[in-house]
């Protein structure tokens, strides 16, 4: 049951969180619940009833946790990057998932910056040296930085701080970063060139990573754009650990090609303690630190309380990694709307018979200014509801329509006529045997349908309705009425409509219910000597 009450939402702290976090659940009525270090079936056991689960990175979040989450809605990672959490699951099971990615930005460039001057100048080794009694500055030999090339892939929110923090040490920054690139976007950082990849490769004397992990990025560093690198170049990864192949990276160190590196980040963590890299005297590991800052864990705890709390109690979704971006005062405008499209696809599923294979939607008029993608999302969503015994939701609404081979067609924009904004959607069935329309308005919080099938209407879509098609002669709606009457179904509101082509001397009536009539009750409809056709649609 999803959370109707402060109370009601059931949050399951599972990795340790700065206590601030308990404090922001607990001033908004929540009362968290913390059970940290559980192995994967302890998780499983402590899920039913869970509404979200709130991890940094020791916590994974795996397909069969995914699986046996039924009441989960949202899994939120105090911190940036999501590898513990299986997203694509979370998605097609319809759970949000959110991070915190500003919170630790300061304090991971800053690790950057010292593991860049710690690696220059072996401090590690110098210290080693110092504390084994061995006071000798053989094989210490640094390097000056100032006046140093340095090399930022990815000039994001982190490479973005490390490269002004760069320039404050005096270093020639140059970046890559391949979407800032593709958008045309200027450099965030002033007297910061972007160049492509091989360039900066060429050109650094010390390269920093601060790039996600995917599949496209996994491996960015290998044998090919090690060997592209100036000899005695360093590399600084504090990003993510499967960015650089460390086999290739090995070889350059044993070669001398590379001088030194500085890792925050493996391939695998822990590592064993024989790991070649944890080894070496050219190469200083530490314990995936980047985030480790009180500060920052300050900031990440209140972060993800505060978006549990505004997700539950307000409904907005902020730092969804799953759904698109959008503005909490856009989201908060769009509601209505958003509630309209769903009524009009759950509508549209019911008046066709066949699979639908084809939705052209469209925003007219003031409609336009609202995010479209949203709309389309709430829609499919409510398409699918119709057909799929599970959970369907903006999440993974358009997942699920694609597997089921449902396109989605933008459709002409323009004005709204009488109105002052409308959505309006057609549906094709596979075989493209049977199309049908709806048309949609908000008025302040009233959602109405204004046009079905080429009729205007002024429809409440909300309950039980009956739509009839029917011979258009005195006495039809009330000989339907007496019908329902009969089996103490009350009628709500009636509203009629032309019902075929010019002519064929055929009327509709929308006929919305307080209760839903039995289906001998339909049938009697069905029967009536001048009924074409009755259809029971619900509509929440
Ligand atoms: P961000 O999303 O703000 O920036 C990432 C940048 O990488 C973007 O500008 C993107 O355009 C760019 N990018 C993507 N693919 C690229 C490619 N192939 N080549 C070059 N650039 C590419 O992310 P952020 O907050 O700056 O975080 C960066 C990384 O740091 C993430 O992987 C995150 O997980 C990691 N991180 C690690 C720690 C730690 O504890 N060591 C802490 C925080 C973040």
């Amino acid at each position: 049951m999803p959370p109707s009450t402060p109370a009601s939402v059931r949050v399951l702290v599972c990795d340790e969180l700065d206590p601030i976090a308990i404090e922001e659940l607990h001033s908004r009525g929540i009362e968290p619940l913390i059970r940290t270090g559980m192995t994967e079936d302890e998780l499983i056991e402590a899920l039913p009833g869970v509404h979200a689960l709130l991890v940094r990175s020791a916590t994974k979040i795996t397909s069969r946790v995914l699986e046996a989450a039924k009441d989960l809605e949202l899994i939120g990672r105090a911190g940036v990057g999501v590898d513990n959490v299986d997203v694509p699951v979370a998605t097609s099971r319809g759970v949000v998932v959110m991070n915190t990615p500003t919170g630790n930005t300061v304090t991971t460039a800053e690790l950057a910056i010292s593991l860049i001057c710690s690696l220059a100048r072996h401090v590690p080794a110098g210290h080693r040296k110092a504390r084994e009694g061995v006071w000798s500055k053989k094989g210490l030999m640094g390097m000056e930085i100032t006046g140093k090339t340095l090399g930022v892939i990815g000039l994001g929110r982190i490479g973005a701080e490390v490269a002004k923090r760069g320039q404050g040490l005096c270093m020639n920054v140059i970046a890559h970063d391949p979407y800032l690139s593709a958008t045309g976007a200027a450099s965030p950082v002033t007297g910061v060139e972007l160049m492509d990849l091989k360039e900066v490769l060429k050109q650094a004397d010390v390269i920093t990573l601060h790039v996600p992990l995917h599949d496209s990025t996994r491996n960015l560093i290998g044998a090919e754009q090690i060997a592209m690198m100036k000899p005695g170049a360093r590399i600084i990864n504090t990003a993510r650990g499967g960015l650089i192949d460390e086999s290739a990276m090995i070889k350059a160190l044993d070669s001398g090609h590379l001088a030194g590196a500085a890792l925050d980040v493996l391939a695998e963590e822990p590592p064993s303690k024989e790991h070649p890299l944890v080894q070496r005297d050219d190469v200083i590991v530490t314990p995936h630190l980047g985030a480790s800052s009180k500060e920052a864990q300050v900031n990440v705890a209140i972060q993800i309380a505060q978006q549990t709390a505004t997700f539950f109690l307000d409904g907005v979704a902020e730092n969804a990694i799953n759904l698109p971006a959008m503005m909490t005062a856009e989201r908060r405008a769009l509601g209505p709307w958003s509630r309209l499209a769903k009524a009009m696809g759950r509508f549209l599923a019911q008046r066709t018979k066949e699979p639908i294979s084809k939705i052209e939607f469209s925003t007219l008029g003031s409609a336009q200014d609202l995010p479209q993608e949203h709309l389309e999302r709430a829609l499919l969503a409510g398409v699918l509801q119709q057909s799929l015994d599970r959970g369907v939701n903006l999440v993974n609404a358009p997942l699920l329509a694609s597997e089921r081979g449902i396109r989605m067609l933008r459709g002409e924009s323009g004005d709204a006529g009488k109105f002052d904004g409308l959505l309006r959607a057609r549906v094709s069935c596979k075989g493209g045997s049977e199309s049908h329309m709806v048309g949609g308005t908000v008025f302040g919080e009233m959602l109405r349908f204004v046009r079905v099938d080429g009729a205007d209407v002024d429809l409440d879509p909300s309950g039980p309705m009956l739509i009839t098609r029917h011979h258009d002669r005195p006495g039809v709606v009330g000989v339907i009425g007496t019908t329902l009457g009969a089996a103490h179904i009350n009628i709500r509101r009636v509203e009629l409509g032309p019902g075929g082509k010019p002519g064929e001397g055929l009327s509709s009536a929308f006929l919305s219910l307080y209760d839903r009539p039995p289906m001998e009750i339909l049938k009697a409809v069905s029967d009536l000597d001048p009924v074409v056709s009755a259809q029971l649609v619900e509509l929440g």
